[in-house]
C-alpha cells in the first residue's frame, strides 16, 4: 500500500477545498500496466538544434518534466461528464470552453464543469454528484506497477483504458480531457481536479539516511535533494541545526528549539511581493509562526531574492552574513533562501554557506510546509528541480487590505537574450480560470476592491491549459462573475507586445471592472536591437498595437520597460528608443542600465558590452525624456474630475489621503483615511506632479 498519509499535506488543491478527499477515500490501482515506452520525447524537447542557430526550449510543465513525469504524478483527483456519443462529447466540450457564466448561480459560476455534469452525463452517479470519481492512481508511477487493485466503485465508472489515456496525455491540475472508451461508443470529458504528487516522502528518506555515510551526499526523493549530513565548519564542528518547526515540535520539546517567529526579507518586481505573501501565509496559518519584532531574533529567516539586477547574487550573499553568524554562535535558527538567486544558485549556495538549511526555487513556494517538515529533521534540502505547480491550500498573508495580487500564470516560454526569468521561474503554468475566480472571490468576501493579475507574459495565459484559454477569456471570465459591489478594479502586469491581442484591448475597453492602464514593456526602439533581445516584434509593430489602445481607450495610461546599453546598442539605435518614447509618451517607464545577467545569451557577447559610463548616460537622458513625458501625462488630467479608489494615509502629510485613478496615477487629497479607505470618490484635480496628482475631493 502506498504511504497515504506521507502524501496527504502535498497534495493540491486546483479548485476547491479538496483536500479532505484524502481521508475518505485511498486511491487503488486499477489495472496492471506496463510502463513501457507509452510517452514519447516531445518535439519541443530537442535543445540547441543546429550549434545556437535556432533553439527550441520546452514550452509545457509536463515537456520540461519529460524524464520525471511519471514519477512524480502519482495520482490525480478526476472528475467527469459520460456521453454515449463522440459528437456529444465535442458539444460539451464546446459549451465547457465557450465559458458562458451567465445565468449561473455562483457555486456554479466557480464550477462550470459540475454544472455540465450535473445537466448532461449520461452517468447517474456523476450527474448526483457533479462528476465525482475521486482519487486515481496513475498506472505508470514505479510504485504503482505490478500492483493490480481493483476499485469496485472506480471501475464501474471508468475503464482501465480510459485511465491509461488519461495519464499518457500528461494532464495538469485543471485540464480537461476528452477520452473514448474502449468499446468506442462512449466518452468522457474527464476533468483533472487535483494531482498528487511525490514531493515527499518520508519513510524512504529515513532508509536513504541510514545508508548515506560520506559528507556532502544528495539524495533524489521526489524532486528535492535532501543533504543528511551538512557539512563540517571550520574549527567548529557541524552547522547548528534549525529549530523544530510545525508538528514534528513535541510538546515535551525545549522551549528554544521551537520555532515561534519568523522574517521574510523580499527583493524584486511583484512577483517575489506576491510570493513573500505566500510564504508568510504558510508559515502563520500552516506553522503558527508569528512576524518576528526584530529580524535579528526571528527563528525562521527567509531571503526571498530576485537576480535581474547586477550582482545579485553577491548582495545575497552579503545579506546571510550576520544570520549566517548567528547559526555559527549556536543559536537555533531555519536560514532558507528562496526565489530566483537560490534557484540559479541551488547547491552551490549551500556549499558557499553551508549555515543555511533549505534553497528553494519559485515554484516551491506552496510545498514551504513540507520542505520546513524535512529541516526540522535535522536535513539540508535544495529544491530547484522543475515541478508541476500546486495551488497552495493556505491563505497568502496579503500586504494590504484593500489590494491584492493575484497569480494567473507563472513561469516564461520566451527567451529573451538578457533575461534570467525562464531559467529561474520555468516554463508558463496557467492556473485554472477557476481556481483565479475562487482566489478573487475570497478576496471580495474579505473586502478587497482591487486586484492585479500577476504574469510575467500575462497574455500568454492559457495556451498551456486543456483546452486552450486566452487572457481576454479569463478577463471576461472574472468580469462578470465577480459581484459587482465588491471588487471594483481589475488590472494585470505584464503584456508582451508580441502576444498582445485585439480582443484584450477591446476586453479592457468595454468590461467595467478591468482598468484602462496598458504596461506593454518595449526595451527598445531599434529592430535590430529587438532582434538580438530576441523579442518577436519591431517598432513599426509595436506602434501599431499602441495605435490600437489609444483609438479604443482614449484616455487609457500606457506604461512599459525600457533597457538602455544593450549589447551592441550604437548611439543611432539608441536614438530609435527615445523616439519611440516620443511617439508613445509613456505614463510610466521602468527604466533599466543592462546588466549581464548569469546563464544568459547576451553576457557572453563579450566584444559587445557597452561601458557602464556609457550605460549611465543613456540611462539620465531616458529617464529626463521619461520624466518630461511623465508630467506631459499629468497635466491631461488638471480641471478635470477623476474617479479615485482611496487606499491610504499620505505617509508625508497624515492630514491627506493617497488613492489611484483608473489609470493607476496616485492621487493625494485632504481628507480622513479612516472614513475613505476603500472608497471610490470623485476628485478634482488641481495641480500636476511628475508621476502624481493632487486633488481637492468634490
Ligand atoms: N516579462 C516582462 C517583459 O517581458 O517585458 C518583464 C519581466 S522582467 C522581470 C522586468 C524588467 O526587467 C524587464 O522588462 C526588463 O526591462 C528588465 N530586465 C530584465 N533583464 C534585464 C537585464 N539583464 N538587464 C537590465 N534590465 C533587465
Ligand atoms: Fe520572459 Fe519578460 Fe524575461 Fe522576456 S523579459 S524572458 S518575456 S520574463
Amino acid at each position: 500500500m502506498l504511504s497515504w498519509k506521507i502524501v496527504a499535506f502535498a497534495s493540491l488543491c486546483i479548485t476547491c477545498e479538496k483536500a479532505s478527499a484524502f481521508s475518505s477515500s485511498s486511491p487503488s490501482r486499477l489495472s496492471e500496466t506496463s510502463s513501457s515506452a507509452l510517452h514519447s520525447t516531445p518535439e519541443s524537447l530537442i535543445v540547441d538544434k543546429s550549434q545556437g542557430k535556432k533553439k527550441w526550449f520546452p514550452t509545457k510543465a509536463q515537456d520540461a518534466l519529460f524524464t520525471q513525469y511519471d514519477t512524480l504524478v502519482r495520482g490525480a483527483f478526476v472528475r467527469h461528464v459520460l456521453l454515449e456519443t463522440e459528437e456529444m462529447g465535442d458539444i460539451a466540450m464546446k459549451t465547457y470552453l465557450r465559458g458562458d457564466i451567465s445565468g449561473l448561480d455562483e457555486n456554479d459560476k466557480l464550477d462550470p464543469f459540475g454544472k455540465l455534469a450535473r445537466d448532461i452525463s449520461a452517468c447517474s452517479k456523476s450527474r448526483e454528484e457533479a462528476g465525482k470519481i475521486g482519487w486515481i492512481d496513475n498506472p505508470f508511477h514505479p510504485s504503482n506497477l505490478g500492483k493490480p487493485m481493483i476499485n469496485e466503485v472506480v471501475s464501474e465508472l471508468i475503464s482501465p483504458k480510459v485511465i491509461e489515456d488519461l495519464f499518457k496525455a500528461r494532464p495538469k491540475g485543471g485540464d480537461v480531457l476528452k477520452i473514448g472508451d474502449s468499446d468506442g461508443d462512449k466518452f468522457h470529458l474527464c476533468r483533472i481536479d487535483d494531482l498528487l504528487l511525490d514531493y515527499v516522502n518520508q519513510e524512504k528518506s529515513k532508509e536513504d539516511m541510514e545508508i548515506q555515510d560520506s559528507t556532502l551526499q544528495f539524495k533524489q526523493r521526489g524532486v528535492n535533494k535532501v543533504i543528511t549530513d551538512r557539512s563540517k565548519l571550520k574549527g567548529l564542528g557541524i552547522t547548528p541545526v534549525a529549530p523544530k518547526i510545525s508538528e514534528l515540535a513535541n510538546d515535551d520539546e525545549s522551549d528554544e528549539n521551537v520555532a515561534k517567529s519568523y522574517h521574510i526579507a523580499t527583493s524584486g518586481c511583484q512577483m517575489n511581493v506576491a510570493d513573500s505573501e505566500r510564504l508568510a501565509g504558510v508559515l502563520e496559518n500552516n506553522l503558527k509562526l508569528q512576524i518576528a519584532e526584530k529580524p535579528g531574533n526571528a527563528d525562521v529567516v527567509i531571503l526571498n531574492t530576485c537576480s535581474i539586477r547586477d550582482h545579485a547574487e553577491q548582495k545575497v550573499y552579503d545579506a546571510l552574513g550576520p544570520f549566517a553568524a548567528r547559526k555559527r554562535r549556536g543559536e537555533p535558527l531555519a536560514l532558507i533562501v528562496s526565489g530566483c538567486v537560490a534557484q540559479q544558485e541551488g547547491e552551490a549556495l549551500l556549499k558557499r554557506v553551508p549555515e543555511v538549511d533549505l534553497v528553494m526555487g519559485p515554484q516551491y513556494v506552496s510545498r514551504l510546509g513540507d520542505l520546513l517538515d524535512d529541516v526540522s529533521r535535522g536535513h539540508q534540502v535544495v529544491a530547484t528541480d522543475p515541478t508541476l505547480l500546486s495551488e497552495d491550500l493556505s491563505r497568502p498573508v496579503r500586504g494590504h487590505d484593500m489590494r491584492a495580487w493575484v497569480n494567473v500564470i507563472n513561469g516564461c516560454n520566451e527567451h529573451c537574450t538578457y533575461c534570467v526569468v525562464p531559467g529561474v521561474r520555468g516554463v508558463e503554468q496557467s492556473r485554472p480560470m477557476e481556481s483565479i475566480l475562487k482566489e478573487c472571490m475570497e478576496l471580495a468576501e474579505a473586502g478587497y476592491k482591487e486586484i492585479t493579475l500577476l504574469g510575467q507574459n500575462i497574455d500568454a495565459y492559457g495556451r498551456d491549459l486543456s483546452p486552450k484559454r486566452t487572457f481576454a477569456d479569463l478577463l471576461h471570465y472574472l468580469n462578470d462573475a465577480i459581484p459587482d459591489d465588491t471588487i471594483q478594479r481589475i488590472r494585470y502586469v505584464t503584456s508582451h507586445p508580441r502576444y498582445f491581442s485585439d480582443r484584450v484591448i477591446e476586453a479592457v475597453a468595454t468590461l467595467d471592472k478591468v482598468c484602462e492602464c496598458f504596461h506593454m514593456p518595449f526595451q527598445a526602439g531599434d529592430d535590430e536591437v529587438l532582434k538580438n533581445m530576441r523579442r518577436g516584434y519591431t517598432f513599426d509593430s509595436y506602434m501599431k498595437i499602441i495605435n490600437k489602445i489609444k483609438e479604443q481607450s482614449p484616455d487609457a495610461s500606457i506604461c512599459g520597460d525600457v533597457i538602455v546599453g544593450f549589447p551592441g546598442e550604437t548611439e543611432e539605435q539608441f536614438q530609435r528608443t527615445l523616439d519611440l518614447m516620443n511617439e508613445v509618451k509613456f505614463d510610466n517607464l521602468n527604466t533599466f542600465a543592462y546588466s549581464p545577467r548569469p546563464n544568459t545569451e547576451a553576457a557572453v557577447w563579450k566584444d559587445k558590452q557597452i561601458p557602464e559610463d556609457v550605460k549611465a548616460e543613456r540611462l539620465q537622458r531616458v529617464q529626463r525624456l521619461a520624466a518630461q513625458h511623465g508630467m506631459e501625462r499629468s497635466q491631461r488630467y488638471v480641471g478635470k474630475t477623476v474617479e479615485v479608489l482611496v487606499e491610504d494615509r499620505n505617509p508625508r502629510n497624515a492630514d491627506q489621503v493617497m488613492g489611484r485613478t483608473r489609470q493607476n496615477r496616485q492621487v493625494f487629497f485632504d481628507g480622513n483615511i479612516d472614513e475613505l479607505k476603500g472608497k471610490l470618490v470623485d476628485v478634482d484635480i488641481i495641480e500636476a506632479r511628475t508621476w502624481s496628482l493632487v486633488g481637492q475631493l468634490r
